[in-house]
């Protein structure tokens, strides 16, 4: 991979336009014709690469979108889905059957599919905590498919050393995915750290405008072709106007995600300072328990940060209330800030001892950094935080 990864994000993927068309044009058919049986033939049975039917993938649009979407994370091969639990799910179910281990805090609809209904198929999850790691090894020893982590996870933005987790699940022969939507590949590559996948809810910064939702899977040829099969099957192929619109977000993707490390940076250096705040969590701080890792297998650290304000839940409700340009919103990555109290959102459903167990308070608020002007962004905190 010689280019840079701006260059990756706007040329890669873009095929020859017999009209000249600078990028992949949209094909919305759902199928293709062809001038001959074994011209078919040579498609079906895989001899040719080729358009055949959308909803196998087999459609130009999204066949642009994944060339761009390996690019992009350094991957031989990547396959696009209709959203992040899509692409979650059918790797789960091709390559996690024997068990699969979930490290850390994860986004609940990964933990609700491991926890309560993957089990439903007979295949286990074991869910761990970053202070629980000492019992991976056992469970490896017992033979598991997968080990599955985000970092930063949500909302304490705790941190997984890539490297080391690969190293302990390899001998195991348990594959290693890394759930990259928070970080971005701008700010982290983790197949290049040793992990086998990486997945995307495309839907945050890839998408990077809360417009759209797709999912990206991205490994090894012979790891990510056998996935197919389940997206087919599952109907869980991205749309090609979708996929047209993934393509064009992507081309401004390392702007957009400099951008918002560069404000989150100086947010978490405000917020520091602030008498209303507690506590900030942002792996970019030096005084951040994941930071020296942070150093080591970050490029960027990113546009999201939990801020603890001084006081209860109720005053981290009335601050996130009292924002003007952070909207109330339970997602992350776009172009607008966003703001969501973790209790009263992504983990409502546990129990207070569950989310203390999880270094999760009351108090904490989770802030997705946009492309507003930091100091505007900065005003409007401390304005609400007054
Ligand atoms: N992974 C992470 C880290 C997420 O935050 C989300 C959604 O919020 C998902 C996966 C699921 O993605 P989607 O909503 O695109 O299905």
């Amino acid at each position: 991979m010689k280019e840079g990864l701006s260059t990756r994000c706007v040329h890669a993927g873009e095929p020859h336009d017999p009209h000249g068309s600078p990028h992949a044009p949209i094909y919305t058919t759902t199928t293709f014709k062809f001038p001959s049986t074994a011209a078919l033939l040579d498609v079906v049975e895989g001899r040719k690469a080729g358009a055949l039917y959308t909803r196998y993938g087999l459609n130009p649009t999204i066949q642009a979108l994944e060339e761009k979407l390996a690019a992009v994370e350094g991957a031989e091969a990547a396959l696009a889905f209709a959203s992040g639990m899509a692409a979650e799910s059918a790797l789960f179910l091709t390559h996690g059957r024997k068990g699969i281990v979930c490290l850390g805090d994860a986004y609940g609809g990964t933990l609700e599919l491991l926890a309560s209904q993957l089990p439903q198929l007979g295949i286990p999850a074991y869910l761990l905590l970053g202070s629980e790691l000492d019992r991976l090894p056992a469970i490896l020893r017992q033979g598991v498919g997968m080990v599955f982590f985000e970092t930063p996870t949500n909302p304490t933005l705790e941190l997984f050393d890539v490297a080391e987790i690969a190293d302990l699940a390899h001998p195991h022969g348990a594959l290693v995915t890394v759930d990259n939507t928070f970080a971005s590949p701008v700010n982290q590559n983790p197949l290049a750290l040793g992990a086998d996948f990486v997945v995307h809810s495309a839907t945050k910064y890839l998408g990077g405008h809360s417009d759209l939702t797709a999912g990206a899977l991205m490994g090894s040829k012979n790891l990510v072709m056998p996935v197919c099969g389940w997206r087919k099957n599952l109907g869980q192929t991205i749309a090609p106007e979708i996929a047209a619109q993934l393509a064009r977000s992507l081309r401004t993707l390392t702007v957009r995600v400099e951008r918002q490390n560069e404000t989150a940076m100086k947010i978490a250096r405000a917020m520091q300072a602030h008498a209303g705040v507690a506590r900030v969590l942002y792996p970019g701080l030096p005084d951040f328990p994941g930071h020296d890792l942070a150093r080591r297998q970050m490029k960027g650290y990113g546009g999201m940060l939990t801020i603890e304000v001084r006081g209860d839940g109720a005053v981290a409700s009335r601050v996130a209330d009292a924002l003007k340009l952070f909207a109330l919103a339970p997602s992350l990555g776009g172009v607008e800030s966003l703001v969501t109290q973790p209790c009263t959102t992504t983990h409502h459903g546990l129990t207070p001892e569950e989310r203390a167990r999880r270094g999760i308070t009351d108090a904490m608020l989770r802030l997705s950094v946009g492309l507003e002007d930091a100091d505007d962004l900065i005003a409007d905190l401390e304005q609400a935080l007054a």
